[in-house]
Formats: C-alpha cells, structure tokens, sequence
C-alpha cells in the first residue's frame, strides 16, 4: 500500500492507510477545512433563508401567504432547507429550521411558524 497524502509505502497493518500519524493528521484536518468551507457557506444561505421568512411573517402570525416573487426579491434560496415533510394530501413543506413553507398555488408561497 502507498500512502495517502506522500506516497510512500506503508508498512505494517493492511489496512492502514497512511504511514504514519503526521500524514493521518493532516489528511484529517484538511477534510474538516474542506467540509467547515461549504457548511459554513450553506449555513449562511439557511440563516438568510431564516431572517427572510422571519421578517415577512412579523413577531406575532403563526402563518402567512405571501407571493413568491416577494421571496424572489429578498434572494431566498429556494432549494435549500434543512429537511421535508410531505402531508397526507402530497403537498410537501419545507422546513428551514423552525420555519415551513409550501407551494400554495403557483405564484403563492404559505409560511408557517412551527412552534
Ligand atoms: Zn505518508
């Protein structure tokens, strides 16, 4: 076996994958830097998401309609969410932490609080 990050030959077990554990090391760190890049990037997508949704319902309503091209203007991103649930009836919402939404009709969005 050839390790992973310098290529030089492993010795001993058969299934290490590294020779030793400065190149276990830095394989690791380099994987959590890679993956802290783009979570940190979709976080912020999500918080954005949230702040957008919080600011058109108010303190006070549990759930509004709203048009999408009012989410559109603000730059929500649609596609992500932090999970789904789909009801009884097939109509899907999409959560975004403690947020939902779902396609109303065709131009209206429905956002429910969840408390
Ligand atoms: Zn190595």
């Amino acid at each position: 076996m050839i390790c992973k990050i310098c290529n030089k030959k492993i010795t001993g077990r058969k299934d290490k994958l590294f020779c030793s554990v400065k190149c276990k090391n830095y394989y690791h760190v380099n994987l959590r830097k890679a993956t802290a890049v783009v979570v940190k990037e979709l976080d912020n997508i999500l918080h954005r998401n949230r702040s957008i949704l919080l600011e058109i319902m108010g303190k006070r309503k549990i759930q509004c309609r709203v048009s999408r091209m009012v989410l559109e203007k603000k730059h929500f991103v649609f596609k992500y969410h932090t999970h789904q649930h789909t009801n009884n009836k097939g109509k899907i919402y999409y959560y975004v932490y403690d947020f939902a939404w779902m396609e109303f009709s065709n131009d209206e969005i429905l956002i429910i609080k969840k408390t």
